[in-house]
């Protein structure tokens, strides 16, 4: 059922048709002919049913935990999420899934995967120079999800199962290899076959390019941006030699795409887009936590204490603070967050950072004390709320600590780190099976389902188990034997 197109085409071979969407479509039957999809051979008009689309874009986001670094910090999660969301609405298909998060990775790469699953590397945010040009990024990715760019993405006869496909995505995104993929995906990629690639058309890039602007002027971001940070990425390929950046071989970008952008983003009248302050504050934290240099990154931020804007000197103090704490040198942390805290008592991020200099100096009682205060302060602030729970349990109050996690919104909710801190919670509270139970969800989340299936026979094991939480065991035991077996498929 899965029709061949002429390889001549340059397409992916064979389409999974992997998203499909919310809306169905006539349009989209039109945008299907147009870049030579296959056909699917359902009548339906729709090639994967909502549902299929989530497990599937689940099975991607597990997949990648397995091969690259994805950020646990909260507040950079807070923000890129805010971030996306905020272009999201403003979006051609407003009503779209989408979850953002950041990779920690130096290589310059942005991708868009199933069910809206949207990741920016650490590299690509350092290398902006304005957040309308992070965001520029970002909406292209969107452009790329709502128009359904991606779901000729790519498996050899339509046979792989749903995790070897995933995972094969995933690799074919990141440029990286994983066993999970099974080794006739992973010969084909290291054999450039056709099949495995999936640098969009010059009509996806533009495509994306077109809609992603209208996204990014629907949100109040600066147009011209998007041709700006293309051409520095353009530019710095020259610096790269063979290594081009990952994003480039996804998204090739030439001269006549840029100017092509550039033509559209004059029509818009100009302004000034000022930075965020969160934008620069969570650069700052980025290029202090991804550092591989500490003295190197603790001299960038320091000659730029008395330079540019005031955010700015601002920003460069923060960052001073952070490198400091990541060196474990606490006191020169603490007077640096002290300042900045008095200077800007309704900044979030500073008072967060003092919390966490008194946390991770093991001074408890005062980090209790500054985090009840955030608390009190921030309530709906989620990325408080999880540093709070981390600070609870230090202090051994479990309790506490399993009330806040469960105030947590739905999307805060089930990712790894949040089955971690439940996990480290049951275990304060004596509850061993119930820890097992959760650290196999952590295992699951984080794409390690054999892990995750020793942890529930751990549980299995532990004393005077009622009959509830038996059932739940067997349940959840069942659920990841499958999901290995389907893992296993065509390995
Ligand atoms: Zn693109």
């Amino acid at each position: 059922m899965f029709a061949r197109i002429p390889k001549t085409a340059k397409q992916v071979t064979l389409a999974l048709a992997l998203i499909v969407g919310l809306l169905p479509l006539p349009q989209h039957a039109e945008e299907i002919t147009k870049i030579e999809l296959p056909d699917m051979g359902d009548s339906s008009g729709t090639l994967m049913t909502p549902e299929e689309e989530k497990a599937f874009g689940e099975a991607f986001f597990r997949s990648l935990h397995s091969q690259i670094v994805i950020n646990q910090d909260a507040e950079i999660q807070q923000y890129i999420q805010t971030l996306g969301q905020k272009l999201a609405i403003n979006s051609d298909v407003p009503g779209h899934p989408f979850h953002f998060f950041v990779v920690l990775e130096n290589d310059i790469n942005a991708f868009a995967g199933p069910g809206g699953y949207i990741g920016v590397n650490s590299g690509l945010m350092l290398m902006t120079e304005a957040e309308s040009e992070l965001a520029s990024v970002i909406a292209h990715e969107i452009g790329h999800v709502t128009q359904r760019h991606l779901f000729r993405a790519a498996e050899a006869a339509g046979r792989l199962s749903i995790p070897t496909m995933a995972a094969t995505l995933a690799a074919i995104l990141l440029g990286t290899q994983s066993p999970a993929m099974g080794q006739a995906a992973i010969m084909a990629i290291q054999a450039g076959s056709v099949q495995f690639q999936i640098n969009f058309t010059r009509e996806n890039e533009e495509e994306a390019d077109r809609v992603g602007m209208q996204t990014l002027a629907n949100s109040q971001f600066d147009p011209r941006s998007m041709p700006t940070f293309f051409e520095r990425l353009q530019q710095s390929t020259r610096y790269y030699g063979q290594n081009i950046p990952e994003f480039l071989r996804t998204h090739p970008v030439t001269a006549s795409r840029i100017s092509d952008t550039r033509g559209r983003a004059e029509t818009y009248p100009y302004k000034q887009y000022p930075d965020s302050f969160s934008y620069q504050l969570t650069k700052a934290k980025i290029r202090a936590l991804t550092s591989t240099n500490d003295a190197e990154t603790a001299k960038y931020f320091q000659s730029r204490l008395n330079q540019g804007t005031d955010d700015q000197r601002v920003v460069a103090r923060y960052g001073v603070g952070l490198v400091a704490l990541k060196a474990q040198q606490f006191n020169d942390a603490e007077v640096l967050f002290q300042q900045l805290t008095k200077a800007f008592p309704n900044q979030a991020h500073f008072a967060s950072a003092l919390a966490r200099t008194a946390l991770d100096s093991r001074d408890y009682s005062t980090a209790l004390n500054r985090y009840k205060k955030l608390m009190d302060i921030y309530p709906e602030n989620e990325a408080i709320k999880l540093e709070f729970v981390g600070c609870l349990l230090k202090v051994n109050k479990p309790e506490q600590a399993k009330e806040t996690l469960m105030s947590l919104s739905p999307n805060s909710q089930k990712t790894p780190i949040y089955w971690e801190m439940l996990a480290h919670i049951y275990s304060a509270l004596n509850q061993p099976a119930e820890s097992h139970r959760y650290l196999a969800e952590y295992y699951y989340a984080s794409g390690q389902t054999q892990e995750a299936i020793l942890q529930i026979k751990l549980a299995q094991k532990s004393k005077g188990l009622n009959f509830f939480v038996s059932s739940i065991l067997n349940e959840r035991l069942n659920f990841f034997l499958t999901q290995e077996q389907e893992e296993r498929r065509n390995r």
